[in-house]
């Protein structure tokens, strides 16, 4: 249950952002998981549910996206997608291989709603990422 802390993170980032731009609310939350992460996003669903509870946060939808893993060959520089069958480079059958992408958890954007409009506003991004073991 590492999601956890994870989750806690994540929830202050929101709320510090929420509060810099005077949101009345959050609305929904962007984001994304890598193949190989460890995070399981039911989990991460959870626990928001608890900690978000009567906090501007509360009810934000939790959007998952989900990328690929993919791989550098050190050998011969092929980059390509992991194939879960066999670790190995599609190009050469080298296995001296560099993760690119895959293991990451990260929060994307925050949708928020504005004090000053009853509308839902022009989103703000945020560049916060995160590291899966926080
Ligand atoms: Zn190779």
């Amino acid at each position: 249950m590492h999601e956890l802390p994870v989750v806690q993170s994540l929830l202050e980032i929101t709320l510090e952002h929420a509060a810099r731009h005077h949101a009345r609310r959050v609305v929904a939350l962007n984001l994304v998981i890598g193949q190989l992460s460890s995070i399981v996003d039911d989990c991460v669903q959870f626990y928001w549910d608890i900690l978000a509870r009567d906090t501007m946060a509360q009810g934000a939808r939790l959007h998952f996206r989900r990328v690929p893993a993919r791989f550098r060959c050190r050998d011969c520089g092929a980059d390509f997608a992991l194939d879960e069958s066999r670790l190995l480079c599609p190009g050469c059958g080298g296995f001296h291989l560099q993760l690119l992408q895959g293991d990451e958890f990260r929060l994307e954007s925050i949708d928020i709603e504005e004090e000053t409009t009853s509308s839902l506003q022009a989103m703000a991004k945020t560049e916060s990422r995160f590291q899966k073991n926080l």
